[in-house]
């Protein structure tokens, strides 16, 4: 999608940096009776201009509150907040201004088409109706046909989509969508994933949380994870990867599976795998190389050895100690 604001983005952050955060912490103070909820400690991020930039980690972890900050929808305990080099604070409006938030939970009205919903909404930020792009919003989402549809006959995908065009009305450079592809099926998260990634391509800076673990791998350049309200990791995706403890390696044996793991091996934590063994060993303790000289030396034939990288899920379940 073209986003005409693009190359005059007023005050393009001097810095590089599109939303900053210094010391945010978040207490919800509990139902009566029961104890405050400290959901964000000591919350410090930065993003950087021109990324797509995941927010990772299990349920609870505080995602959707720093989100609803950014928001206006909830208000911060401590800290401080920018975005675009706008303080949420000092000027709210125009910090507002500078980003489109997609929610977590799907809130549509119901009454109205998905062209009335955009078009209320670019009236609400004051989009003058010379600038504004109704028709090529709703043809980037692929809401076209159902432009004039009551949102209330609109799926789920369909309302995520509508939520993702409403955001985008008046040209925000940051676009933060909160588990945008939640509920929705696999080939509208496809579509959605590629309405995502030419955004970004149209200069957009894109922040998504999500619960899957593909999905940050497939669409993230930078990965921040989030666990109990504080910061485990924030790196590029490479680095992240490329930082897990764990590593395996899968070696085919000429004469398959031994049945008997020699001792050696077995201290080394390989275990039995199809037509041979398979070691997961510590990249900054051992190597491929180390451990083909010990399965050598133990009178076994190698014929094959592939390698495993880790996958996102490994990395974060190290990060977290939970589940995904
Ligand atoms: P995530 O989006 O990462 O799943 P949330 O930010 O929604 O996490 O929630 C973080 C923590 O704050 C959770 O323990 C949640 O139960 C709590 N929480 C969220 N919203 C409220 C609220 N309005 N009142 C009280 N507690 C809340
Ligand atoms: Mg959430």
């Amino acid at each position: 999608m073209q986003n005409p604001r693009q190359n005059n983005f007023i005050n393009m952050p001097g810095n590089g940096i599109a939303i900053a955060a210094r010391g945010v912490a978040k207490t919800y103070s509990g139902p009566r009776g029961s104890a405050p909820k400290q959901a964000l400690k000591d919350f410090n991020l930065d993003i950087p201009v021109g990324t797509v930039f995941g927010l990772l980690g299990p349920n609870g972890a505080g995602k959707s509150t720093f989100i609803n900050i950014m928001a206006g929808t909830v208000i911060k305990s401590a800290g401080k907040v920018r975005v675009w080099e706008t303080d949420i604070d000092e000027n709210p409006r125009q910090a507002r201004a500078n980003i489109g938030i997609v929610p977590q939970e799907l809130n549509i009205d119901a009454y109205f088409t998905p062209r009335e919903t955009l078009e209320m909404q670019a009236g609400l930020f004051g989009v003058p109706s010379s600038e504004r792009r109704t028709d090529e919003i709703l043809e980037a989402v692929g809401l076209t046909e159902q432009a004039h549809s009551y949102a209330r006959r609109l799926s789920g995908g369909m309302r995520r989509r509508l939520l993702v065009a409403k955001a985008m009305v008046h040209s925000p450079p940051i676009l933060v969508l909160d588990e945008p592809t939640a509920g929705v099926d696999v080939a509208l998260r496809q579509r959605l994933w590629d309405n995502i990634r030419s955004l970004n391509k149209a200069g957009v800076t894109i922040v998504l949380t999500t619960h899957y673990l593909e999905e940050a791998e497939a669409l993230c350049d930078d990965i921040a994870i989030l666990n109990h309200g504080q910061l485990v990791a924030n790196k590029s995706k490479a680095a992240l990867m490329a930082g897990a403890r764990a590593k395996e390696v899968r070696l085919t044996l000429v004469g398959g599976t031994p049945d008997d793991l020699p001792a050696a091996l077995a201290v080394l934590g390989a275990r039995p795998a199809e037509g041979g063994i398979a070691v997961r060993y510590d990249p900054s303790a051992s190597s491929v190389g180390a451990i083909i000289s010990a399965v050598t030396a133990a009178g076994l034939e190698i014929s094959d050895v592939t390698t495993d990288e880790p996958d996102l899920e490994e990395v974060f379940l190290e990060m977290t100690g939970g589940t995904v």
